[in-house]
Parts: structure tokens; sequence; C-alpha cells
């Protein structure tokens, strides 16, 4: 009989990567590796019985229908900390860290993403305030789930609370493993894709030697400000570079979509959320609410997420959907990406294992450096916006 697994059904191309055949499988069937492009995807071993389980937990199959659980009117707010060491080594405003305070002080436990040793990234199930450094801050690769899932169920079986975030497909997929459970709440984060490791890897390489030289990376780092965020590369607590997002090469081609993840630029997860809450950048937010510091759009999907939205003491301003949603992650599929260039990156680096950054960046329109001139004049309009926004 032919094999019917979660993957044969979707392809690889539609697969987002989000480990739910993974946790479904009773049989170990599944081993979640890095293709030769760089994305991981599930291999199916001999171990496989064709017994289907998995179909029922990959949301790309099952389908994201939240009807049952939304709000008749999605709620959107322009958000902070009042704490500003949060807000400041947060993405935006800090409240993917005021929620997880809310369910850690009830006892409870917070999942979301950190690094691993490997300079690769993985979910992670914390317990104390103090480890929830380990989890802020937004990491633009693909997380290594394992068994989390899983590992929430057992959580709720006991009682406690569980704040679980990711993108949205890992939402998804945490969704179909709990069902309404009252004790999960889920925060997805507006998403536009997660890249592939290799050019990351190739561009760490190219940089610095090899991958052993960075043990984190800070991909928003604020002290250039929140719209014009720094990567900084660490090892062992020491900056051994950083600069403005623009000129960092493999983020630039992040940003600009050369190499996503296939499934992310036909996302079926961005327009009907399966977060409870949902948290993004508030880019292009009026000037009265503006915050050199970061500045959270958080939309409430359902009554769960409301309640424990209200709960917080923090700085919120009700907002609108049109200002709130100009943004391509929370608009659904890319459309508007360059092609061409896509496709011949994909090749060489599928057909390459050992390629270096600079075999792609040929393929890629970068940010030019500004001049001298160009520099002063930045320089000044960035006084004159402090001026008026003092
Ligand atoms: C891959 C990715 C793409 C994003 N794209 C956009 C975008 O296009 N537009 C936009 O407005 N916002 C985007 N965001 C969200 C944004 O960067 C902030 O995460 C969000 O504003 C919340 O910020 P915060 O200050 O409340 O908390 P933070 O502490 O900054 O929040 C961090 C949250 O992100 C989660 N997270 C971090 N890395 C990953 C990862 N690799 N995979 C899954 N979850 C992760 C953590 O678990 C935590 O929940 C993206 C985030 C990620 C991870
Ligand atoms: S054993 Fe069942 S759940 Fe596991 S991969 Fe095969 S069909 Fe899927
Ligand atoms: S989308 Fe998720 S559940 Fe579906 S095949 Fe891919 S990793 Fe498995
Ligand atoms: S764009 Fe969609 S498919 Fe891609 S990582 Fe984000 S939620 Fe998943």
């Amino acid at each position: 009989m032919e094999r019917q697994t979660a993957i044969d059904i979707i392809g690889l191309e539609q697969c987002t990567s989000c480990y739910g055949c993974d946790n479904a499988c009773p049989h170990g069937a599944i081993d979640m590796t890095v293709t030769t492009g760089g994305f991981i995807k599930p291999v199916i071993n001999e171990a496989c019985t064709n017994c289907k389980a998995c179909q029922k937990f990959c949301p790309v199959i099952q389908g994201n229908d939240r009807s049952k659980f939304n709000l008749k009117e999605n709620l959107f707010y322009a958000a902070k900390s009042k704490n500003q060491a949060i807000q400041l080594a947060s993405s935006s405003g800090g409240i993917f860290t005021e929620l997880s305070e809310a369910i850690l002080d009830e006892g409870g436990v917070v999942v979301g993403v950190g690094w691993k040793e490997d300079l690769r990234l993985e979910h992670k199930i914390i317990s104390s305030k103090e480890e929830l450094a380990l989890l802020r801050g937004s990491k633009y690769l693909q997380s290594e789930v394992g068994n989390v899932y899983k590992e929430v169920r057992k959580e709720l079986r006991s009682g406690k609370k569980v704040l679980f975030s990711g993108v949205p497909c890992q939402v998804a997929a945490m969704n179909l493993f709990v069902k309404d459970n009252p004790n999960l709440i889920t925060v997805d984060v507006v998403c536009h894709g997660t890249p592939s490791y290799k050019p990351f890897e190739a561009y760490v390489k190219q940089e610095f030697g090899s991958k052993e030289a960075v043990d984190t990376v800070n991909f928003r780092d604020k002290e250039t400000g929140w719209e014009t965020f720094s990567v900084k590369y660490v090892k062992d607590g020491n900056v051994l570079k950083s600069e403005q997002a623009y000129y960092d090469s493999n983020f630039w081609g992040f940003v600009k979509d050369y190499y996503l993840n296939s499934a992310c630029y036909d996302c079926k997860f961005a327009e009907e959320r399966p977060g409870d809450i949902t948290l993004g950048d508030f880019w292009g937010i009026k000037r009265e609410l503006h915050d050199k510091k970061g500045v959270t759009v958080t939309k409430i999907n359902t009554e769960k997420g409301k309640q424990l939205y209200n709960c917080l003491d923090i700085y919120s301003v009700a907002t609108t959907k049109e200002e709130s949603t100009k943004q391509a992650g929370f608009k659904g599929a890319i459309t508007n990406y360059p092609k061409e260039s896509y496709q011949k990156i994909r090749e060489i680096m599928e057909k390459n294992s050992e390629f270096k950054f600079s075999d792609i960046s040929p393929y890629i329109e970068f940010a030019k450096k500004p001049t001298f001139l160009q520099k002063v004049i930045r320089k000044i309009k960035n006084i004159v916006k402090v001026l008026i926004f003092r």
C-alpha cells in the first residue's frame, strides 16, 4: 500500500517544519533533518507502519479554522512594558515578557525560542523569571521544536498553566495537540517567514572563520534604536561585531525574502491567527504613540487572550485594525518577492553543501552603504526627530 504520512500528502514544498507530525508519531518513525537547502524537514524511517496518525497533527492538512474561539471583533493595541530594561531587551515593546511573567506568577511555565549550543535554535520550557532572558527577542531562523507539544500536554495534565509562543504554524500545531484547554495560552508572532540555516552559517563562517566562533546573535539589538536596530554577534559575552541590520548581508537577504522556507511564500496561518494573542513590531506607528525604545502591536484574538491581557500592568492604547496591520506578516502569503534570484539561490544552496556566502551574494540586491554626506544628513534628521518626539 502506498505510504500516506503527512509529509507524503503535502510534499516538502508545503511543509512549514512545525514538528507536528514528529510529536504525533507513536512509532518514532520521523527524523527531523536539516535538508541540503538548510530547512528542517521530516524524513520517514523504516519504523513507519503507515498508521496515518501524523496526518491528524499536521496543521497544513488540518487547516486553521479558529471561528469557534475567535472574538467577533479582534482588539488591537499599541503596547509597551513600563519596565524600560525589559522594553530595551525585547524586539518591540516587551509584551511577550509581560504576558510570560503573569503566567509564571501563577506557578505556570512558559515555552519559547532560545539558542542551543550549536548556534541553532530550540523551543525551551522555562519556569522562572530569570530564565525569561533566554527566550526574549526575535531570532530569525527555524526552531527545533523537539517533543515540546507532547511536553506541554503533560504540563497541562499536571494542572499547570502554560504560555506557548512561536511562529503561527507552530501555534497551529500546538492547538491540534491540546484542543481547547483553558490553561493553555498561545502567543503567535507576526511572521513573514523563517529563513534557511545555510546562508546564516555561511555568513558566520565568512565573517568569523567558523560557526564555533559565535555562540549567540542578537538580531534586534537596540543600541542604535528600535527602528534602526543592529545585528550583534557574541561569543562568551564578548561582542565580536555589531552592525546596523541593513548592512548585515545575511539579515538583508532574510528581510528581503531571498531564502525563506518555501511554505512561507504561501502561508496559511497569517490571516486567521492561531494564537490567543498576536504580537508584532508596530512599524509606522503614529507620532503620538511613538517610542524609540519599541512598541508592540498586540492583537487580541480570543476571550482567553483578552482576560490575560487585561490583567497586565503596562502602557496600552487601543488602536484600529487599519493602523495595525500594514505589514506583510499580518496579511498572508508573500507574493512580491525576488522570484528569479530566489530560484537561483535555492539551486546553489541545494547543490552545494559547502557553499560560501559569496556564491549567493551576486543574486542579492544589497542596501547601499551611505556616503559620508548621507550619514551627516541622516544624523541631522535623527536629531530633529528626537527633538520633535521629546
Ligand atoms: C521569525 C520571525 C519573524 C518575524 N517577522 C515579523 C514581521 O515581519 N513583522 C513584525 O511586525 N514582527 C515580526 N516578528 C515579531 C517581532 O519581531 C517580535 O517578536 C514581536 O514584536 C514581539 O516582541 P516583544 O517585544 O513583545 O517580545 P520579544 O521578547 O521580542 O518576543 C520574542 C518572542 O518571539 C519568539 N521567537 C523568537 N524567535 C523565534 C523563532 N525563531 N521561532 C519562533 N518564535 C520565536 C519567542 O519565543 C518570544 O515569544 C517576527 C518574529 C519572528 C520570530
Ligand atoms: S508510523 Fe504512522 S504516524 Fe509515524 S510516520 Fe508512519 S504514518 Fe506517520
Ligand atoms: S507541516 Fe509540520 S506536521 Fe506537516 S509535514 Fe511538515 S513538519 Fe510535519
Ligand atoms: S510565514 Fe507562515 S509558514 Fe512560514 S514560518 Fe511563518 S507562520 Fe510558518
